[in-house]
């Protein structure tokens, strides 16, 4: 029906409200933690390099260092030998050194040829067998990096590459945005924790424990509020006492049904919009605020919470700890299927990659996280768009969203 396409909110509408909704109340608060506690957070402050990186010319080459302008002085005498983590004395004119790879570069000496390229002589003294360019195979002090430069920017994610350059720096704590903590809760009488037993009609809670992962990698200090049941009181109790939390997280329980008693209680008690997004899996999510603290609400079936957490979630949780990139790479990959039913909702496949091309799990159901395990990440297939087999679609790997 028309009337009902026109309703849905398409997907970067919903994004972009989000973000807004991120940049209206900013994690400001900063802190400085241990290097090896960094990974995943944002940095708050520009890193500036307190040092040359390298703090001095180093070798670049297991080989011999020398001064250029001695190379008609040939054969040369080895008059001393470096290695990596010993300083070196001045070299004696009209002589070469024996280095070894990022040895420090002995004052006097500009060059460096490689072992392979070098005779030795029975009386020790060297020749060069190969031509020789002035300045090979030296690392210059600062070449990678210069005291007082900025090395990484504000709102860059700690990543273990990242966390690599910092520690090359001599850094040993970095400043970063403070965790932003999200209270996470499941709802509905249905669901019952893993190690307990199953009685008819529960089902395992999974949003539970997919999410809290998720959150934990991305910098987020997870307070488990546990499972909500389907009751007005309860649920009422439950929220109120929430305290010092930044985001409300539920799945479940948002849409329209009768026992959706959380989205009933977050609306008559909070600022509160429901959106029926144009998206597939996980149209219903809600979103606004309760008491002051900001409130998303997940669709409950796992392939939804995992499209609608990684979409549009997860950035707007990077927004809000000021990180600068927030999408996650995507590129194209030919599909390896076609679509001939366009749909009204913007659909997120769950795919794998085998031999250059994007092959659909064969059952798409929201319900299923099994696909999500087989897949490798997800196609993205527009409204009302179809698509030949061989035509190029987005693909968004679970790596990039997950990390
Ligand atoms: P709801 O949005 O509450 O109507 O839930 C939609 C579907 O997702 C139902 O089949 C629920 O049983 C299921 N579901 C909701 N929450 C969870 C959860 N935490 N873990 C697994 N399934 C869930
Ligand atoms: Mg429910």
């Amino acid at each position: 029906m028309a009337g009902e396409s026109s309703a849905l909110m398409p997907v970067e509408e919903a994004l972009e409200a989000l973000l807004r909704q991120a940049e209206g109340s900013p994690i400001k608060e900063v802190e400085c933690v241990s290097i090896d506690e960094a990974a995943g957070r944002i940095l708050a402050e520009p890193l500036i390099s307190r040092m040359d990186l390298p703090p001095w010319p180093n070798s670049a080459m297991d080989g011999y260092a020398f001064r250029a302008a001695d190379l008609d002085a040939q054969p040369l005498r080895v008059s001393q030998r470096i290695f990596a983590g010993s300083p070196p004395s001045p070299l004696d004119p009209g002589s070469c050194a024996r280095i070894f790879t990022g040895a420090p570069m002995p004052a006097g000496a500009d060059t460096v040829e490689m072992q392979e390229n070098v005779a030795v002589l029975d009386d020790g003294r060297i020749r060069f067998v190969e031509p020789v360019r002035r300045g090979q195979h030296v690392r210059p002090q600062g070449g990678e990096a210069q005291t007082g430069e900025p090395v990484l920017d504000a709102g860059v994610r700690l990543g273990a590459i990242e966390l690599g350059l910092a520690a090359s720096l001599g850094a040993s704590r970095l400043k970063v945005k403070r965790k932003i903590r999200v209270a996470l809760l499941s709802t509905g009488d249905e669901l019952v924790e893993p190690g307990n037993a199953l009685q008819p009609g529960k089902i395992y809670n999974s949003n539970r424990v997919l999410l809290r992962h998720w959150l934990q990698r991305l910098g987020c200090e997870v307070i488990d509020a546990g499972i909500m049941p389907d009751d007005v009181g309860q649920v009422r109790k439950c929220l109120a006492s929430l305290d010092h939390v930044d985001l409300i997280l539920s799945t479940g329980g948002v849409s329209v049904g009768e026992a959706d008693y959380l989205g009933q209680v977050l609306r008559e008690e909070g600022d509160l919009t429901l959106w029926k997004l144009a998206i597939k899996p996980g149209k219903p999510l809600t979103c606004g605020s309760y008491r002051g603290v900001e409130v998303i609400g997940l669709p409950g079936n796992p392939a939804s919470t995992l499209v609608t957490f990684g979409l549009l979630t997860r950035p707007y949780l990077l927004r809000r700890m000021g990180a600068s990139d927030i999408e996650p790479l995507s590129f194209r990959v030919p599909a390896g299927f076609s679509w001939t039913k366009p749909g009204k909702r913007r659909e997120f496949l769950r795919a794998r990659l085998q031999a250059g091309t994007a092959v659909l799990y064969t059952n798409q159901s929201s319900s299923i996280l099994r696909s999500a395990v087989w897949a490798d990440g997800l196609v993205e297939v527009r409204e009302h768009s179809q698509l030949e087999e061989g035509e190029l679609v987005r693909f968004i790997s679970f790596a990039e969203l997950l990390n």
